[in-house]
Formats: C-alpha cells, structure tokens, sequence
C-alpha cells in the first residue's frame, strides 16, 4: 500500500472548507469486494479455502465440519474472524494474515476499466470501508490502480468498538467511525454489496447504495435482498453506475 493512502487510512481525511451556500457533496463510503472489483472468481474462494484450513489446524476438526463452522460464524457474526476470536481465543491479526496471502493478487484482480474514469469524474470524496484487512486492501487498491484517487481507507483492524474488532455490519463502530472521520451521517453513503451492512448503515442515517452486479447468482439465497425489502437508497449493477445517481448531484442549500 502506497505510504501516502496508509497515512490517510489512519487520520481523518480533511474537511473541504464549506462557505456559505456551498453545495454539499455526498461522502461515498465505498466497500471493496464485490462492490469495486468482481472478488467471486478468483480471491474469495481463495480466503475461504485458506480460513477453512485455519479453522481445521485451530479447532482439530475434518474439512467438511471447518467448512460449515466457518459459514456459521459468518452468518452470526458478519465475519468469520469474530466466531475464531470469540470461541477459539485467535489472534485477529494472525488469522487475517494467514488468511489473505497473495502473492499473485495483481493477476487474480478482475479490472473494470472504467472504475478509475468514474472515481476521477464522481463529486465528493471517497473513502473505502471493507472488512479485509489493510495489507490486503492496499494491494487491491493498488492492482486495480485507484489508490491515487481516494481519499482514505479504512480497514477492519480499524474497526473497534469496546476494546475489539467490530466489523461492518456492526452499527457502534459506524457511528464510532463517523465521528473519528468527523463526517455526520446525513453526508454519508455507503456503497456495498451486503444487504446486512447496508440495512446496519441505513439504521444509523446514511444513504444506501446497493451493488448487485458480480456473480450474483453465485450467491447464497440468504444474502440477496428480497423484492421490495427496505434499507436501500438506490440500486445499481455496478458502481461505475454512480455518477448517473440522484446522489452524486450536489445539494445547494437554501
Ligand atoms: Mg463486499
């Protein structure tokens, strides 16, 4: 991760000076897998199999039955780290490390072309929230040649409320990371591929941005929004689809 985006993963982005009758700009929160590049192909099943063996080596069990605990965390939990943490005492920082090793990851990253034309044209400043840890994320940044046009990342070693990690969908550490970003959550947008985390971000009063666009069908059913299920803004296949948002236009005050 290039030292500049780490520097702003850790501090609160600057305020832009707001003068009177200045337009306000939405503040996109961006999630990374699965919302700014396709990570169903080629990374995820990698993480997956990598936690299943960590699951295997930490709790003595056969492949089939980490598999399965490994999900049932997820599903608890909204992440399969908390569930290791909670009920086998891991190190979060082992186990995500461990887990997200890639040493070829510039030629498993699936590469929009049009990602960086839109972030360069998308009023409004962009910070990425995922639940991937920080190496991992400036890596993906980095392949997919966005780093530059960002204004911050913020990681899950980043995500503590309490004295623990708390991840995404967790609606303490969004309110907690709001006031550390010194954002208020009305100027905010979440863009995000979980209808968990978005349902979470729409209870504390940001706007909701639904991608729906990678592999969808891939999914399991209880992760697809049902018809008419409430907790999103707006809906789009892919985020290269913003600009052309209700969101994206600014908002001059009265
Ligand atoms: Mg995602």
């Amino acid at each position: 991760m290039s030292a500049t985006l780490r520097r702003r993963a850790t501090a609160p982005p600057p305020r832009p000076a707001r003068g009177p009758g200045a337009p306000r700009r939405t503040v996109w929160l961006l999630d990374l897998d699965n919302t700014l590049h396709d990570a169903l192909r080629a990374i995820l099943p990698r993480i997956d199999a990598a936690m299943t063996e960590f699951v295997m080596r930490t709790a003595g069990l056969e492949r089939e039955a980490a598999s399965a605990l490994r999900l049932e965390y997820w599903r608890r939990y909204g992440a399969t780290l908390l569930g290791m943490v909670r009920h086998h005492g891991v190190d979060p920082h082992e186990f995500l490390r461990d887990t997200h090793r890639f040493p070829d990851l510039d030629a498993l990253v699936r590469r929009d072309p049009r990602l960086a034309h839109l972030l360069r044209r998308l009023p409004g400043r962009k910070i990425v929230v995922t639940n991937a840890p920080a190496a991992y994320a400036g890596e993906v940044l980095e392949a997919l040649g966005i780093a530059p046009l960002l204004d911050g990342l913020v990681a899950i070693e980043q995500m503590r409320f309490a004295g623990r990690l708390r991840p995404k969908p967790s609606r303490p550490m969004l309110r907690r990371l709001l006031a550390r970003l010194r954002l208020s959550a009305g100027e905010c947008a979440l863009v995000e591929d979980s209808v968990e985390n978005l349902r979470a971000a729409r209870h504390c009063g940001l706007r909701t941005v639904f991608v729906s666009g990678f592999a969808w069908g891939r999914r399991p059913a209880w992760q697809r929004p049902r018809r008419g299920q409430r907790g999103m803004d707006v809906h789009v296949r892919t985020v290269v689809q913003l600009a052309r948002t209700p969101l994206a236009r600014p908002v001059h005050a009265p």
